[in-house]
């Protein structure tokens, strides 16, 4: 079917999805924030991607927001912090029947950008890809991995997902995308904030085992207050799998910190905490992290939120 991608963010989780789409023949376009941005795209030559050791540059076409004609389906490839002032610019371009892929980490911004574009439909990503940008326009492929996508609204899986089979992306479609963004965001909440306040990698958390449990046991009440029981079960089981298996890793917030790069902390244990709030649960742990990451980011010269 001849339809036309659109990319926000030239990023590494965009780079990466366009890169891939474009080599498998679809019809693909970058959307960059500024023309000056895009002179610099334009004198990268395209973009890099490096896997397995393999490096090879894809000249897909790119625009700049204030130049970019209609869309109808978007893959919004921008930080959970961005995605609303993102959204806001692209909105008057959307088609009627425009779809927007959710590819921000975390809980809480989805809720934003669909209020902003309320006749659009909005499908929701979670994945467990993990790319880096090693310099502008040039994005290693780190981690094999799956993303799960979902519309809350929408059980019916869209014709799109033909082009991700055919570029390699892995993929699912599920009926309940609402309850793997909690069970992930309740991962991240029990391993990424101790990993910043510790300056660890993530098999470091070993030593700090009593803290983990109690702070899964807190996750998995908020868990329960808000998604299916089986979406809570084996939380600290499974906090314990990755802790070992990624031992030698550092975690994503561990590393923005690392590279003074403002994290998604609203988006990750804030929302948790509000949500907490929200239904009256009384989770003192969670709460006294996020306190403690909120004054150790500011100590750090980073947003709180
Ligand atoms: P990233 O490398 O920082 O890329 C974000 C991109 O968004 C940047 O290229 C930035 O442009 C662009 N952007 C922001 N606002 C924009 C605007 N208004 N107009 C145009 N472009 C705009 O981030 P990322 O690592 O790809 O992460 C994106 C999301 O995916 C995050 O929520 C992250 O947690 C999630 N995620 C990432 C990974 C991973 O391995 N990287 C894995 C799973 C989930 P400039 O370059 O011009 O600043």
């Amino acid at each position: 079917m001849n339809r036309r991608w659109h990319v926000l963010g030239a990023g590494s989780l965009g780079s990466l999805w366009a890169a891939r789409l474009y080599r498998s023949g679809c019809d693909v376009e970058l959307i960059l924030r500024s023309p000056q941005r895009l002179a610099q795209y334009q004198q990268a030559g395209g973009l890099t991607l490096t896997e397995n050791g393999q490096v090879h540059c894809y000249p897909v076409p790119a625009t700049s927001i204030d130049n970019c004609g209609p869309v109808s389906l978007l893959l919004l490839a921008c930080k959970a912090y961005d995605a609303s002032a993102a959204i806001s610019q692209l909105a008057p371009l959307l088609t009627a029947d425009a779809e927007v892929i959710l590819l921000q980490n975390g809980l809480g911004s989805q809720d934003q950008v669909a209020r902003l574009i309320p006749k659009a439909r909005c499908i929701l990503a979670s994945s467990t890809e993990g790319a880096f940008r090693q310099a502008d326009f040039s994005t290693v492929f780190a981690g094999q991995g799956h993303t799960w996508l979902g519309d809350p609204q929408q059980s019916s899986s869209p014709s799109w997902l033909e082009d991700l089979q055919r570029a390699q992306i892995n993929h699912d479609w599920t009926e309940d995308i609402a309850s793997r963004l909690w069970r992930k965001l309740a991962l991240n909440c029990a391993i990424n904030p101790l990993t910043v306040l510790y300056d660890c990698r993530n098999g470091g958390l070993l030593e700090h085992q009593a803290e983990v449990a109690s702070l899964c046991n807190e996750l998995s009440l908020l868990l329960h207050a808000y998604t299916t029981p089986s979406t809570a079960a084996g939380l600290h089981e499974e906090v314990l799998r990755v802790i070992t298996a990624t031992a030698a890793n550092y975690s994503s917030m561990h590393q923005d910190v690392a590279q003074k790069r403002r994290t998604e902390v609203a988006y990750l244990i804030g929302y948790a905490c509000a949500g907490a709030e929200r239904k009256q649960l009384q989770l003192p742990k969670l709460s006294a992290l996020n306190s403690r990451l909120g004054n150790y980011l500011a100590a750090h010269g980073l947003p709180r939120h």
